[in-house]
């Protein structure tokens, strides 16, 4: 079995675990800060610890970050996506992204997804595994030491279904907005789920700040249920009482993810029957033209087609943001990076 990796562990576990070795509490706070707020990569940077609690740590635990296995820069607006190898071989992306208020990370929860969205490139490969708290961490600490730039907002919205993972990303976001850790506001977190709402419901019980991003791709069941396997289970009227419960508990207002897909749910008569769907409830859409994954033949909505139904949903009071298409020369939609790579590994005679 591997060893535990310390930088999943809160500050409670950490300090049961110190104290177990015969240490001093406040050893816990030094350890946490050396991972958390130093970004030490080794135990024997920890140089305020004595050798021998090094080594001993050393024994016990990993403090295996994730590795820069390759990266792309767009070079029309600077977008850097990461493909990070994971310590037992797997592999994740990550899309670090400028934007005028500063830079937002786009992150993995899990190596591979089950929800088997028709139009994402995650879906064809297939699942692995779920990741770990400190993984999730440490891709936003490694793309914030590579990139030497700061992370100000964060969107769970790469590769994986974050509620199909909730017990580890609720643990990884304490982790995350630890005052003595990278402190980031839980109101600078999105998280984007394909629509479990069961799962939705049990995140309202926790009240976090995060906004909660609904991928909704489609205004009726018949069409949702072809496009998102997810929605047999969990249909758009139960989708929408996990949306509303969500919004009661929480104060916050959740937003609706659509990508448009000429000729699949691009419609003006779609528009108006989302419009329809939303009304009354406290919410925003981002309309997204789909990104074009080669094995789908989906091919995204032409400009004329996305502003009719911007205008659609904005007459009937609805508030919409088109998303702008970040590098879209370097393959930064979800999966595609990931995919490349298995591929490439697959088609390799050494691989
Ligand atoms: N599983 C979560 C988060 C990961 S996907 C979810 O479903 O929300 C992140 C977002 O990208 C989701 O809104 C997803 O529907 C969307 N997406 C996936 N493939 C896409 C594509 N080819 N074009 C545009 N958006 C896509």
């Amino acid at each position: 079995m591997s060893t535990p990796e310390i930088g999943s562990l809160t500050p409670q576990a950490l300090e049961q675990a110190l104290i177990s070795l015969g240490q001093p509490a406040y050893r816990a706070a030094q350890v946490f800060s050396w991972i958390h707020e130093k970004r030490a990569q080794r135990f024997a940077e920890m140089t305020n610890l004595p050798a021998p609690l090094r080594r001993e740590l050393e024994g016990r635990f990993s403090l295996s970050p994730v590795q820069v296995e390759s990266k792309r820069e767009s070079e029309l607006d600077g977008t850097v996506k990461y493909l990070f190898s994971l310590p037992d071989g797997e592999c994740v992306e990550a899309v670090l992204m400028r934007y005028r208020h500063g830079d937002s990370l786009c992150i993995s929860t899990q190596a591979g997804c089950r929800m088997g969205c028709t139009f994402c490139a995650s879906s064809t490969l297939g699942f692995s595994r779920s990741l770990t708290p400190w993984e999730m961490l440490s891709e936003v600490y490694e793309a914030e030491r590579d990139s030497g730039r700061k992370v100000g907002s964060l969107v769970l919205m790469g590769i994986g279904e974050p509620l199909d993972n909730l017990e580890n990303v609720l643990a990884f976001l304490a982790l995350l907005s630890h005052p003595k850790g990278k402190n980031l506001s839980l109101r600078h977190v999105t998280l984007s789920t394909c629509g479990l709402a069961d799962k939705i419901e049990e995140l309202a019980e926790k009240k976090l700040q995060l906004t909660l991003s609904v991928s909704l791709h489609a205004p009726d069941d018949a069409l949702r249920g072809r496009t998102m396997p997810v929605n047999r289970a969990y249909p758009i009227p139960r989708l929408m009482q996990a949306c509303r419960f969500y919004e009661e508990r929480t104060g916050r207002r959740v937003s609706f993810e659509y990508a448009l897909i000429a000729g699949v749910n691009d419609s003006l008569e779609q528009a108006n029957a989302l419009a329809a769907l939303l009304k009354g409830t406290l919410c925003h859409v981002n309309l997204i033209p789909v990104n074009e994954v080669e094995e789908t033949g989906y091919r995204h909505s032409g400009r004329e087609q996305v502003f009719r139904f911007q205008r659609a949903l904005e007459g009937q009071g609805i508030p919409v943001t088109v998303r702008r298409t970040l590098g879209a020369d370097i393959e930064a939609a979800c999966g595609q990076l990931r995919k490349s790579r298995l591929q490439a590994a697959q088609s390799s005679p050494g691989g």
